[in-house]
């Protein structure tokens, strides 16, 4: 059912500049709740602006019909999974009242609050939730672009899986005794321990299929997420398969030479392989970039409190489009991000005061299809510094130590966290 919101309430939401504008008053209809991008951050606010607030008419802007999730997808390199178990469809958000529309958002108009579709459509709203994800920075590392990326490809983005399923495929065919090369970029990008349980799984693979094959793992960083439980882990299960690079040690990749499967380091140094996994340097989706949202960085600055953009008051912006601080660019962030974003954005519509957010992440990463390892921390917006802050002794890793049966119960841990948050979601 749509209760629309009272007038009075659309005219009196001071608490942000630009609620009061008189486009947005639509007499006795329904507030409209635009959302673009239906991954982890989208299809949460959309789903839950339908639960928590049933009077907002809800548009949900996606440009996939399916939606395969970067959670879970190394397992599908491992072999120890399918793509069809990590793809979600909309039936879900669509059963709870969502307006769910396949295209592609083109131009987003702050002034006339409209958003213009690639099918020619132009959706107009009283608030705009953007939650589109990365893009890669082609060229970033000379002779990385989209041309490359099917020879040498980055699976990062998982789109409609084919980066996932082609990386699959080399490795499947690779012969026994190669080598997968991995680059992997500085920080901040697209899910920190990522590339490392991709390293992981990998290497579960290959020990169990083709034990005389490496890993050359070429970093941009000099340390990196979960560390020391990631190096005890190949240590103890895979030993010798992975050589890991750090910047310090000429890890950094500036160059890639598709046609001669070579990875060029700074220092000139030259690794063929037989497999690239390439993962470049990222920035926000275009969307946002296009609009001049991002800054400088590349990422979104916003207002912690209501995660609305710091330049286009009733714009919030959540996910990895976001920048983000000290926290990490995790699905379940972005889960927790939308809550909060939509709890703002209903308050300020009906003229109250946003409520203070509160932001949850667990990550957790494979090491073993029965061997997981975790990280977990909270945050807060800090309204002086206008910036999100950790709760001190919030947050922690799994312990290290040769507990085998605590790395298997963390297994299970993960999998109850990925059915949760994807039942959550979409279901
Ligand atoms: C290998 C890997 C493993 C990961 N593992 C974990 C994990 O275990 N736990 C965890 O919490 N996180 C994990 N992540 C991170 C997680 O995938 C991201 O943080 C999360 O997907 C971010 O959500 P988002 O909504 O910002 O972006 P996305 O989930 O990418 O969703 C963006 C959506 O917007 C759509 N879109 C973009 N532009 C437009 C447009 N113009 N018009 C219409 N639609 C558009 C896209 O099609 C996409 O569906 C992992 C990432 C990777 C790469």
């Amino acid at each position: 059912m749509t209760v629309p919101v009272p007038r009075r309430a659309l005219l009196s939401a001071s608490a942000s500049a630009s609620v009061a504008a008189p486009a947005l008053v639509r007499a006795q209809g329904a507030a409209r709740l635009l959302v673009i991008g239906g991954g982890f951050g989208g299809a949460t606010a959309a789903s839950y602006a339908r639960r928590e607030y049933p009077w907002l008419d809800v548009t949900l802007v996606e440009q996939q019909t399916r939606y395969i999730t970067c959670p879970y997808s190394n397992r599908v390199l491992a072999g120890d999974l399918a793509l069809a178990d990590i793809t979600h469809g909309y039936e879900g958000l669509r059963a709870r009242g969502v307006r769910v529309i396949h295209d592609r958002a083109l131009h987003h108009d702050p002034v006339a609050r409209s958003v213009r579709l690639g099918g020619g459509e132009a959706l107009s709203y009283d608030r705009l939730i953007l939650s589109p994800g990365i893009t890669l920075r082609h060229n970033a590392i000379e002779g990385y672009d989209e041309a490359a990326a099917e020879r040498m490809p980055h699976a990062w983005i998982a789109a409609d899986g084919a980066q996932i399923a082609l990386l699959r495929r080399q490795l499947e065919a690779m012969p026994d005794g190669g080598v997968v090369g991995l680059v992997i970029p500085a920080n901040p990008y697209r899910c920190p321990p990522g590339p490392y349980e991709r390293i992981s799984l990998i290497a579960s693979y290959l020990s169990r299929h083709k034990p005389r094959s490496k890993i050359l793992a070429l970093d941009a960083k000099d340390t990196f997420s979960k560390q020391a439980l990631f190096q005890d882990a190949w240590r103890a299960l895979y030993p010798g398969m992975i050589e890991w690079i750090s910047a310090t040690n000429d890890g950094r990749v500036v160059r890639v030479d598709p046609g001669a499967m070579v990875l060029e380091t700074e220092f000139g140094t030259r690794h063929r392989v037989d497999v690239a996994n390439v993962i470049p340097p990222q920035s926000a989706a275009s969307i946002v970039t296009d609009a001049g949202l991002a800054g400088r960085t590349g990422w979104v600055p916003v207002n912690p409190q209501t995660l609305e953009s710091r330049t286009e008051p009733g714009v919030h912006v959540v996910g990895d489009a976001m920048f983000p601080g000290p926290m990490p660019k995790s699905g379940f962030l972005a889960n927790s991000e939308a809550k909060a974003a939509v709890a703002a954005a209903a308050a300020l519509l009906r003229g109250e005061a946003p409520p203070e957010p509160i932001f949850v992440n667990t990550c957790y990463s494979h090491v073993g299809p029965d061997y997981a390892i975790s990280v977990a921390n909270i945050f807060r917006a800090d309204a002086e510094s206008r910036s999100f802050q950790e709760v001190p002794g919030s947050g922690g890793t799994s312990p290290r130590g040769n507990i085998p049966e605590q790395r298997r119960l963390e297994a299970l841990h993960a999998d109850g966290w990925y059915a949760s948050m994807t039942r959550d979601i979409f279901g």
